[in-house]
């Protein structure tokens, strides 16, 4: 029996141990052992507009503070040394999926990933899937069976339904493994991002989420709602609406807590979101 999971929620945790703060949902982990996390800026080695957690390579900061980064959240974790599968994110729909957590598996999932992707699906406990945001929409999406999605969602990739793609695909899978298929059961958690009124975007971009997503996610003709547009898109395809929580944040409001891409003008580190599940 698989079981119920409980509804989702955001609560800010801090470990212990370090300094590092986040989102997670506490409960989530003691009903089927996935642990989900969104970072702050808070906690790591990095300076300037890197300062302090950057999470992400190729953004100009020093490589060895990323790679410190990225230990020191795995250990405040509790999960030091676990494999870690981060793509190369490209806004497009594209989607991996961990099915294999023997080394050779890994590899390649990692060489799938570093081609390009924006969702990672991990079927397998001990693998760890991390993604890097910085305005763009963290989306976390978990199975009661513990099979789990993290996805990252900027206006092009809500317009290109990789969060929706990623819920059906996990239900698919669950359904191959011989598990129930149930979108509806899934826990959905959207992580922080751009909010509606800093996300001024052009004409064409609000009247096509408009026609694609309806009038709800565009509150004027230069704004859109990208939050919205996920969850209109991701009940359609069967997530049931009590089960999607948000962090609620903005991350260009609140730009000291958080990276934010438009706040910075373009130069900044990037958080990120991560979930595993625990063997055992
Ligand atoms: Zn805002």
């Amino acid at each position: 029996m698989q079981p119920v999971l409980p509804l989702p929620r955001l609560d800010a945790l801090r470990s212990g141990a370090h300094r590092l703060s986040g989102l997670g949902d506490a409960a989530l982990a003691d009903a089927c052992g996935v642990h989900i996390f969104f970072t702050t800026r808070e906690g790591g080695v990095s300076e300037g507009a890197y300062g302090t957690l950057n999470l992400g390579s190729h953004v100009g900061d020093d490589p060895a503070c990323v790679q410190e980064n990225r230990r020191i959240l795995m250990e405040a974790l509790g999960a030091a040394g676990m494999p870690l599968v981060m793509p190369n994110q490209v806004h497009g729909d594209a989607l991996v999926v961990i099915c294999d957590g023997d080394p050779a598996g890994i590899e390649a999932a990692q060489a799938a990933a570093a081609a390009g992707a924006d969702g990672i699906l991990v079927g397998v406990p001990d693998v760890a899937a991390l993604l890097c945001f910085a305005d763009c929409v963290p989306v976390v999406i978990v199975s009661p069976t513990g099979r789990f999605a993290v996805v990252h969602a900027g206006w092009r990739g809500v317009m290109a339904e990789v969060a929706p793609r990623a819920l059906r695909e996990l239900a698919a899978l669950d359904g191959l493994e011989g598990d129930a298929a149930d979108p509806a059961g899934c826990n959905v958690y959207i992580g922080p991002h751009i909010c509606p009124s800093c996300f001024q975007t052009g004409e064409d971009v609000a009247t096509g989420f408009a026609g694609r997503f309806g009038a709800g996610c565009v509150p004027d003709a230069r704004h859109v709602d990208l939050q919205a547009a996920l969850a209109a898109s991701l009940v359609r395809a069967g997530a049931s609406p009590d089960r999607i929580a948000s962090a609620g944040a903005c991350t260009r409001c609140q730009s000291e807590r958080f990276f934010s891409y438009r706040a910075s003008g373009g130069v900044c580190g990037r958080q990120g979101a991560i979930a595993f599940r625990k063997a055992g």
